[in-house]
């Protein structure tokens, strides 16, 4: 039998936090609650880590040539200032990326 995808996780998160939705307001509703939506705020979180691993190793030139046709000029002088070095391969990250596309080290 296949795994269970992300999107059907997500999917089961959401009907949970539904049906709790319905019952008694309570302290075990909330942290219910509280407990579904981290989960699902960390399976968005994922998500986006992991589109862009699979971005950057499969081309990051592309990539990089979309970012600067839909940025303007300054907006490319301050793509450069915000690059950084990986510590651990010396490949150049962006500074908004919380590991290296590269290796894959945690900034
Ligand atoms: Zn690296």
């Amino acid at each position: 039998m296949a795994q269970p995808t992300l999107e059907e996780f997500r999917r089961w998160l959401q009907s949970e936090i539904k049906d709790i939705e319905e019952i008694e307001e309570s302290i075990d509703k909330a942290k219910r609650l509280l407990q579904l939506e981290m989960a699902l705020q960390e399976a968005m979180v994922f998500d986006a880590a992991w589109e862009m691993r699979t971005e950057a190793s499969i081309d990051p030139v592309i990539r990089e040539k979309s970012v600067r046709l839909l940025s303007s000029a300054p907006e490319s002088e301050s793509n450069i200032t915000s690059m950084g070095i990986c510590t651990s391969c010396d490949a150049e990250i962006d500074e908004d990326l919380e590991f290296c596309p590269a290796c894959g080290e945690n900034r």
